[in-house]
């Protein structure tokens, strides 16, 4: 009774339902409280098999929003096969409006696999990687850089070491209709969703879709395409879902795989960039100048990008401290 994660769904009934998954948590003001992360599955016959989320980390919310509206918007006619969305994965984090969650500091996507005896958010991720993710084709986790981090719209995959499977992915990446994508090599042992999903034998496909902690239109209608535009490439329905002004685009690939694409701060300091996202770079350029308020005769220092590409994320907050990631640059993948 004071471990796991339990719920009333079944996942192979054909229709529309929603529930919780609910893991008993013991707090000051509730002593058996539930810590509860909302749900839907709609079937309708056999067919592809989608698993959507959102709010893996709390304050990124194109996905959060968007998923919302789907949920409303589909009914079980609407598709071909099994359509589940999470719209608020870590929910203690989203209605704290924090990455973490406030329950336990855990960081979803840094969880997998997660433990059933663990702390909520390790809950919740083993609940995803063992019981839910293995019955889906596909997972598609969306994020959007958080409220520190300003990031270019892209689709996201991981490498996967099994051909086909890296191949259907980088087919449904290029489906999303974005303008960039990038790929990323974090390994199959990563405690992220991504891995998580390789694990369980699905199709991992994320992305980040803005940043700040905040969303415009522009970023939320990408999203609504890219979410459309997934669910027709793998057959699930047959048209869009979500009203979307964003134009389908032929997708930029790019990698992010090496840490000489990253700048961190060394120090405490205030960082001013040089550039925005979705800027194009050559290494050697002025990336931002690093500026040490408490010297006032010293000179900012400049800092210098050490690869070509397209900045992809910056840091909004500009103070910043010891290892903060200031600003990273996609590579070109040569098409
Ligand atoms: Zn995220």
């Amino acid at each position: 009774m004071h471990t796991g994660l339990f719920h009333s769904i079944d996942f192979n009934a054909e229709g529309k339902q929603f529930g919780w998954l609910s893991a008993p948590f013991s707090v000051d003001r509730s002593p058996y409280f539930h810590v509860r992360t909302p749900i839907c599955t709609i079937r309708n016959g056999d067919g592809p098999s989608i698993l959507l989320m959102a709010g893996n980390h709390g304050d990124e919310y194109e996905g959060e929003i968007n998923l919302k509206r789907l949920i409303r918007s589909v009914e079980p006619a609407d598709i071909t096969g099994k359509l589940t969305i999470i719209p608020f994965a870590n929910m203690p984090a989203v209605m704290s409006a924090r990455r973490c969650s406030p329950l336990d500091g855990g960081n979803l996507n840094r969880a997998f696999p997660g433990s059933m005896e663990g702390t909520p958010t390790s809950r919740i991720a083993n609940f995803l990687e063992r019981e839910l993710f293995p019955g889906y084709d596909i997972v598609f986790d969306m994020h959007s850089g958080g409220t520190s981090m300003a990031h270019l719209p892209t689709g996201l995959i991981e490498e996967n070491d099994d051909a086909d499977r890296h191949a259907k992915a980088v087919k449904l990446l290029n489906a999303l209709g974005m303008p960039y994508a990038f790929i990323a090599r974090n390994g199959i042992d990563a405690p992220t969703s991504m891995a998580a999903a390789a694990r369980a034998g699905a199709i991992g496909i994320s992305g980040e879709f803005g940043g700040g902690g905040s969303v415009t239109p522009q970023t939320m209608s990408i999203t609504a395409l890219a979410i459309n535009n997934l669910l027709m490439a793998a057959g699930l329905t047959k048209a869009p879902v979500l009203p979307s002004h964003s134009r389908m685009q032929e997708t930029l690939l790019l990698s992010l795989n090496s840490h000489d694409q990253a700048i961190y701060a060394n120090r405490t300091g205030w960082f001013e960039p040089a550039v925005d996202i979705g800027a194009n770079v050559e290494a050697g350029d002025v990336a931002g100048w690093y500026h040490d308020f408490e010297r006032l005769s010293e000179t900012e220092e400049e800092l210098r990008f050490q690869v070509s590409g397209v900045v992809i994320s910056r840091r909004l907050h500009t103070r910043c401290e010891n290892g903060d990631c200031l600003v990273q640059v996609g590579r070109l993948i040569k098409g």
